[in-house]
């Protein structure tokens, strides 16, 4: 199958997921404020790879959503992109991968995926202490 054509069905499936995604963030967000003793969560710093399987921007639709009522309520969420990497297998170089192409940007030879671009995680959550 076209790779690309790949990436798009996983997105779709996955947009199933941000709900649930939007969830558990919240979830996490007030635990974290109550243990601390706060009234709000200000910020939410998510680490989206562009492979994951995620869209910052359905995370944040939902979160809006979901969050009514809740600690998070108006809590911004703060997404930051990875782009994915392939290995060079020649001279291990880690580099972006071209539109239809696996070529290594530094000596032309052929690069194979590596986990970046894969990654999805809270990285901090900002409360009003
Ligand atoms: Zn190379």
């Amino acid at each position: 199958m076209n790779i690309q054509l790949l990436q798009v069905a996983v997105l779709r499936m996955s947009l199933m997921h941000e709900y649930s995604v939007a969830c558990d963030i919240i979830r996490i967000a007030e635990n974290y404020a109550k243990e601390s003793g706060a009234l709000k969560v200000l910020n939410i710093g998510l680490v989206i790879g562009d492979y994951s399987g995620f869209i910052g921007e359905s995370i944040q639709m939902y979160f809006d959503e979901i969050s009514m009522g809740t600690l998070c309520e108006g809590a911004i969420i703060s997404i930051k992109h990875i782009s994915p990497k392939l290995k060079c297998r020649q001279c291990y170089k880690l580099f972006k991968r071209q539109p239809f192409s696996f070529a290594c940007s530094e000596c032309g030879g052929t690069g194979e995926p590596t986990n970046i671009g894969k990654e999805f995680f809270l990285e901090y959550i900002e409360i009003d202490s």
